[in-house]
């Protein structure tokens, strides 16, 4: 019997993305984290700061990215730094 019926298993990960919160903290300098790095071993948390220099590296490994930078135009306004 096949179950796949889609929307259950047709994500390439079962990762659940929860919004991250204030109490999410960048791995590297412990701002407020705004992107998510699933890893096969694991999870990194990187402000936008950080994702942004570390990008080129998770790309390769990563099984997912959960990328909320553009709160921080929402939140904080065009100052905050996610802008171009
Ligand atoms: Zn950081």
């Amino acid at each position: 019997m096949n179950v796949r019926t889609g929307w259950l298993y047709g994500g390439v990960t079962t990762t659940t993305t929860e919004p991250l919160t204030a109490a999410d903290r960048c791995d590297r300098c412990g701002a407020q984290a705004y992107v998510r790095v699933v890893l096969p071993v694991g999870e990194l948390l990187f402000c936008a700061h950080h994702a942004r220099e570390h990008a080129p590296k998770f790309a390769e490994v990563a099984t997912h990215v959960h990328d909320e930078t553009d709160r921080l135009l929402a939140e904080h306004g065009a100052g905050a730094g996610a802008a171009n």
